[in-house]
């Protein structure tokens, strides 16, 4: 791990990579919370980047703020976006369903603004209960264009969930070239 440390500038490809920080401001109940994160700097050329593990570590650092007193209840912006693109909606798509202004969402995501409290409630319920967040869908209209695709999702898991006793030959013994491991690999959206 000694000489490992040198980085190759990928925009000049000449200098070396130093360790610096950056950091972004948060502001949950008009709280400040500060999550540093971490890029490197080109000694040479002076351009910023962030290497794969620096992004890594970041979105761990990101994801770990939600632990600050300020966010109780909240919601994080990657979190309701996460729900959004879970579904295929865009951000006016996402606002609408949810009976807010259009570029609501776009606030909410990026932590402009955070979801008043009902809203929060209801965004929480939709990520725990799909089933609401379709009915929330079809009272507004606006179609869910990856309904099916996730509705897959949940009945693949509940079928992977084990079953004890249960002794069913394998649907296919014969004539098939996968190997178990293969069979095994779990087609991921
Ligand atoms: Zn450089």
């Amino acid at each position: 791990m000694n000489k490992s440390t040198r980085h190759p500038c990928p925009v000049c490809r000449k200098g070396q990579l130093l360790p610096t920080t950056t950091h972004r401001d948060f502001h949950p109940r008009g709280t400040l919370v500060r999550v540093e994160l971490l890029a490197s700097v080109c000694d040479r050329c002076g351009k910023e980047t962030i290497r794969s593990e620096q992004h890594d570590q970041n979105l761990r650092r990101l994801a770990a703020r939600k632990s600050a007193p300020a966010y109780a209840g909240l919601l994080l912006g990657e979190e309701i976006a996460a729900l959004r693109i879970r579904y295929g909606l865009t951000q006016q798509a996402a606002s609408t369903l949810f009976g807010k202004g259009k570029i609501a969402f776009s606030r909410y995501e990026n932590e402009v603004t955070y979801p008043d409290q009902s809203t929060t409630l209801l965004l929480r319920m939709a990520i725990d209960k799909p089933d609401s967040l379709q009915w929330l869908a079809d009272q507004a209209g606006v179609p869910l264009p990856l309904w099916k695709e996730r509705s897959e999702d949940r009945r693949r898991a509940i079928r992977k969930a084990p079953v004890s006793g249960a002794s069913a030959p394998p649907p296919s013994s014969k004539g098939i070239k996968s190997s178990p491991s293969e069979r095994h690999v779990r087609p991921r959206s």
